[in-house]
């Protein structure tokens, strides 16, 4: 296979590339299935994300990742998106298609992906907590999916009623806004509760959501999107009430799986890449 260059353009990582998980987990990938590609991590500061980005077509990149703060500034400089990055008005992935860049998003998708395994989305009634980035990402996908309703849990109204009207415009789902500025009771009935907040991540590793923990129902899937740890406050106290958890690292992982099909067409092993990014967080 030919030489391919790939890169996630972050704003201000200063992680060595082998600390960093995903890194880590796309180079396994390659090597696992001994593709002859590379996945470099450069930091670019955002007066020099449109340089960046004609740099990385100039050189015949087959595409790159974008990380916060580029994922929305990052669309003025590319040929079109995706249909659920163009709901969202946000990219994580960019794909080379003959001469165009084209921006796509991956992160609801590995999310979604990860969902199946234990449960079909289609039908559902989700709570969701946090409005930004990941909370936008994996509600468009999740009403793409087929979810019957969606609750936004968030502490800033305006961000929180922002993430509902563009559910309610732009997808088929129902959404409605929880102001959170108390203990939050999960209402009865709810099959899929999410953490989309930045809560719990590391270093805040006892991060708890502001949540009543008896208000989660054995039976019920509850996901964290946090990868860092994976095994979050949320996922243990879930885990004790006899939920169904799922932990961020199969978001993590499937959003990368998805992103070298996009670029290359392979289907990476997503096992590998998973014990690739263990290994690092360990
Ligand atoms: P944003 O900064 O865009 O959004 C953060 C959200 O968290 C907002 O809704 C914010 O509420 C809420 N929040 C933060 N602190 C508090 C608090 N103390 N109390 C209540 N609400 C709070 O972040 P992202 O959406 O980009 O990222 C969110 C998480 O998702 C991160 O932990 C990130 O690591 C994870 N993520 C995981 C991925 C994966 O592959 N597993 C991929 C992408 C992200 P408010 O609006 O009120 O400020």
């Amino acid at each position: 296979m030919a030489k391919n260059f790939l890169s996630q353009l972050v704003g201000s990582f200063a992680m060595p590339a082998a600390e960093n998980p995903t890194v880590t987990m796309m180079e396994a990938a390659f090597r696992h299935h001994d593709m002859d590609w590379r996945y470099l991590n450069c930091e670019v500061s955002r007066g020099d994300l449109c340089d960046a980005v004609w740099g990385a077509k100039a050189m015949g990149w087959a595409g790159f990742n974008c990380s916060v703060p580029h994922k929305v500034a990052v669309i003025e400089h590319l040929d079109g998106l995706g249909q659920s990055a163009e709901i969202m008005q946000a990219v994580n992935t960019i794909v080379r298609r003959g001469d165009k860049l084209i921006g796509e998003n991956t992160d609801g998708k590995g999310f979604v992906q990860a969902m199946r395994t234990v449960i079909d989305p289609k039908s559902k009634t989700v709570v969701l907590f946090g409005a930004g980035g990941a909370a936008r990402a994996v509600s468009v996908e999740l009403a793409l999916a087929g979810v019957r309703s969606i609750r936004v849990v968030n502490r800033t109204a305006e961000r929180g009623q922002g993430l509902v009207d563009l559910l309610n415009e732009k997808t088929p789902t129902s959404a409605e806004l929880h102001v959170w500025d108390k203990t939050f009771q999960v209402p009865l009935g709810t099959d899929i509760t999410i953490n989309a907040t930045t809560i719990g991540l590391y270093p805040d590793v006892d991060g708890r959501l502001d949540l009543d923990i008896s208000s989660l129902t054995p039976g019920m899937v509850v996901a964290d999107g946090i990868h860092n740890p994976p095994r979050t406050p949320l996922i243990k106290d879930a885990e004790a009430r006899g939920c169904v958890s799922l932990d961020g690292l199969g978001m993590l992982v499937n959003q990368g799986v998805i992103a070298i099909k996009h670029w290359s067409g392979v289907d990476v092993d997503a096992a590998v890449m998973r014990k690739a990014v263990e290994d690092v967080l360990s």
